[in-house]
């Protein structure tokens, strides 16, 4: 059964200052826009709002934004402009890697029908290999281990002769954790060239660096409103040489690769989120880690049982995925939403049983501890304050529910 929000509110809970000041720990839900992103983008909301298709004035105003924020953009990724293909997000640059490369490879060698990716990947790839998995490709889901990471050893141990694609996340949504994709792609080329590699890295850019000369993928996916661009909008880089068919069908945009008119300001905003991301990207990861340090520190203090999952190093900044025992992540939410305080639980409660997390589930964490699992993922706007305010609100939470549950 799904535990509701729970008895009333403790009057400490209806403060003001809960209610008036709310604390965004789920940045890795979505990020708001940074402010030189907006400002960035507002032209481009106004005047200058002609279509890049058009041949008069205003068309060619925002062909102009357009390159020259691909151009920018493939810059700061170690790209090419040719290389970058604008989307409407993670989701659609996922979809399009895995059955856009699946379809060329049904007409160019349907033999060649196998595919490798990981069990903790986001569903907009797992979905994906679902679907092909219906159409009769074969389809290999590795594990990880109790860190939460792949072995590269594995994939490249999974490879047969058939296999056209590997698919493994550059950083996990749920818990953080860095994948060793460098060495994975090492292991492939050496072994067979013609294997597509794609990495959905919509939760690694902006947080550590991402360099496609030393990151040598041929497909690569992103999403702005992950790193404090707009929502909405996101890219596909496809390396020099690839095939990859267009997904959409329709008009000639993207080289003939992505038909629909494209979002121009939300491509420049995506290039100046980008960029900020990029010259903040130390500073700004130091920081968050320091007060990530001073939350961890805390939960393992005041919370008895209480287990980061993860891996301890290599995780990405700011998320920290902390399993509860005796409770259930969703009412800790729903609890600590009532203090102003939003964080996202790492089970989904559908048709009144909690599904556990399938990226706990896949790193072996036990399924009672895994229910009880919240991740915080912490941002450039959060400060010491709120992390105090948050360590004094989750122990008081997490008791009262463990008391709920056990009477
Ligand atoms: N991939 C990962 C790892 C994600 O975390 C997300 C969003 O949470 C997506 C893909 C989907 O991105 P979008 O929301 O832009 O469709």
């Amino acid at each position: 059964m799904c535990a509701g929000v729970g008895r009333s509110l403790l009057p400490s809970e209806r403060s003001e200052r809960a209610i008036m000041n709310r604390i965004y720990l789920d940045h890795s839900a979505t990020t708001p826009i940074h402010p030189e992103v907006r400002e960035a983008m507002l032209p481009y909301l106004g005047e200058t709002f002609g279509n890049p298709s058009s041949l008069h004035w205003f068309g060619q105003e925002a062909r102009r934004a357009l390159e020259g924020t691909r151009a920018r953009i493939a810059e700061l990724l170690g790209a090419l402009p040719e290389e970058i293909y604008f989307t409407s997000g993670g989701t659609e640059s996922d979809n399009w890697a895995l059955l856009g490369s699946a379809r060329i490879q049904a007409e160019r060698s349907p033999e060649h029908n196998h595919l490798i990716t990981s069990e903790i990947e986001h569903h907009a790839v797992l979905h994906a290999a679902a679907d092909l998995d219906l159409k009769g490709y074969d389809i290999t889901h590795l594990g990880v281990d109790s860190d939460g990471q792949v072995d590269p050893g594995s994939v490249a141990g999974a490879v047969r002769p058939e296999t056209f694609l590997v698919s493994v996340m550059l950083a996990n949504n749920e818990v953080g954790t860095i994948q060793p994709v460098a060495d994975i792609v090492g292991r492939l080329r050496a072994k067979n060239e013609r294997i597509i590699i794609h990495t959905d890295a919509v939760q690694a850019v902006g947080k550590i660096p991402v360099n496609l000369r030393e990151l040598p993928v041929d497909l690569l996916s992103i999403s702005a409103h992950k790193f404090y661009g707009p929502k909405g909008v996101g890219l596909l880089f496809i390396r020099q040489g690839t095939r990859l068919p267009s997904f959409f069908l329709g008009g000639g945009q993207e080289k003939n690769r992505r038909a629909g008119t494209e979002n121009v300001a939300g491509a420049v905003g995506m290039a100046k989120a980008l960029e900020i991301s990029v010259r903040e990207l130390d500073g700004m990861g130091a920081r968050i880690r320091g007060l990530q340090d001073r939350f961890e520190n805390g939960l393992r203090d005041r919370i008895p049982g209480a287990r980061i999952n993860g891996h301890t190093e290599q995780r990405i900044p700011g998320v920290t995925n902390v399993s509860i025992p005796g409770v259930e992540g969703e009412s800790v939410v729903l609890n600590l939403d009532l203090r102003g305080i939003a964080a996202s639980a790492g089970s989904a409660c559908t048709s009144g049983s909690v599904e556990p997390s399938h990226v706990l589930h896949s790193m072996g964490v036990p399924p009672g501890l895994a229910r009880g699992s919240v991740r915080f993922s912490l941002g450039r706007g959060n400060t010491r304050e709120e992390i105090d305010i948050v360590l004094e609100a989750l122990p008081e939470i997490a008791v009262r529910l463990q008391e709920i549950s056990s009477s």
